[in-house]
């Protein structure tokens, strides 16, 4: 396979001016050991985030009221899981990070991503930084 090499080098170091392309509007997110996972046109932290486990909403397919997000995800897909809910069970088909195998997020129907409404990002999988431990890194440490 060939080796793409990209002019737009996305880097951690101190570039924080802002600039006039469009690209600067899509964020790029790290798994904790450094791995690129998930670039998208919005911040993480502005998006809602479901009840059941504080897991971030990416809406992947528009419907009539809102768009899907833009987003690319490096992810692994994962043989689905049951899990139990109150008022029934749900299927998650997990994805995880190719370099270290930590959960990075879920939907609920079959991959590849975006075959379902909705991606779900784990709270504190990811961190804009590289490098950087985000925050919330140890959120849910006790969750399945
Ligand atoms: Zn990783």
């Amino acid at each position: 396979m060939p080796k793409v090499v990209s002019r737009s080098a996305v880097s951690s170091s101190t570039d924080a001016q802002p600039t006039a392309s469009s690209a600067a509007s899509l964020r790029v997110y790290y798994c904790i050991c450094g791995e690129f996972i998930l670039v998208i046109d919005k911040s993480l932290a502005t998006l809602p985030r479901r009840k059941t486990d504080n897991a971030i909403i990416v809406r992947s397919r528009d419907n009539n009221a809102d768009k899907a997000r833009i987003f690319k995800l490096n992810a692994v897909a994962e043989e689905p899981i049951l899990l139990e809910r109150p008022g029934g069970h749900e299927k998650q088909y997990r994805f995880h990070c190719p370099r270290c195998s930590l959960k990075i997020g879920y939907q609920t129907s079959p991959p590849p991503v975006k075959n379902a409404p909705f991606l779900y990002i784990l709270s504190g999988s990811l961190t804009l930084m590289q490098g950087q431990l985000p925050p919330d890194a140890f959120d849910g440490e006790n969750d399945a």
